[in-house]
């Protein structure tokens, strides 16, 4: 019981993703470099806020990892002391990343599914914080989001608008053929599905304004 394989899948400065089976489990590992118990607030602040907001979606009916409350894993963080204050135990979502599937073809049901779902979150006062398409895996045919390290509860219209915003320069990026097209229709779902989306995207546009202007 105690041996079973975890595997490493990614070691980055915020968090470890280890993977057990079907599940996942997000430790965020300590930063030397802060005082050890602002660090420890702070990564406690932060996984807590993940959590919650991870239930607040799953409430919502927004595809996303359910958390786990899972014996095998809890042992392994044990047997690691990694407590569970900063560690979220969550199902593997065993699909493939957005960025890796979509193209001109497929993409109109991606976009649409996707500007439905900022629509509803950001309805409900949340941010994801960093819409990329790694942030997103497609298993049967339903697009999930992942990982919310950077989402935050917040109404203010600056806040949504710049998530928007990431997510265009993430698109104009990673998928510059497709970017304006894919854009425009997660905008048109958003502005269907979001009663107070023409103040968001007034705001955008100031956001994109000051954007070039830095340039
Ligand atoms: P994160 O630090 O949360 O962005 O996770 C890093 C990478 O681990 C992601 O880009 C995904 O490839 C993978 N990953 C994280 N959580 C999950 C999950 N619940 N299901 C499937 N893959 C995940």
């Amino acid at each position: 019981m105690t041996n079973l394989p975890t595997d490493i899948i990614n070691k980055g400065a915020e968090a470890w993703i280890f993977q057990q089976r079907n599940s996942i489990i997000k430790y965020r590992p300590e930063k030397e470099y802060r005082h050890p118990l602002i660090d420890s607030k702070l990564r406690k602040f932060r996984t807590n806020r993940e959590m919650k907001i991870m239930a607040k979606l799953k409430e919502l009916n927004i595809p996303c990892p359910n958390i786990l409350d899972d014996n095998k894993a809890n042992l392994f963080l044990s047997e690691k002391k990694y407590t569970h204050d900063y560690a979220i135990t969550m199902e593997f979502i065993d699909g493939f990343q957005l960025k890796s599937i979509v193209d001109r073809a497929n993409m109109h049901r991606f976009a649409d599914q996707l500007g439905g779902t900022v629509a509803k979150m950001h309805a409900n006062d949340i941010v994801h914080g960093d819409l990329t398409t790694s942030n997103m895996i497609v298993r049967n045919d339903t697009l999930h989001l992942i990982d919310f390290g950077l989402s935050n509860f917040t109404a203010k219209e600056e806040d949504k608008a710049v998530d928007l915003h990431l997510l265009k320069e993430a698109l104009n990026s990673k998928h510059p053929l497709i970017a304006t097209e894919f854009f425009d229709e997660v905008i048109e779902q958003y502005a269907r599905n979001y009663p107070g989306a023409k103040d968001i995207l007034d705001r955008l546009k100031l956001v994109e304004k000051r954007g070039r202007n830095k340039h």
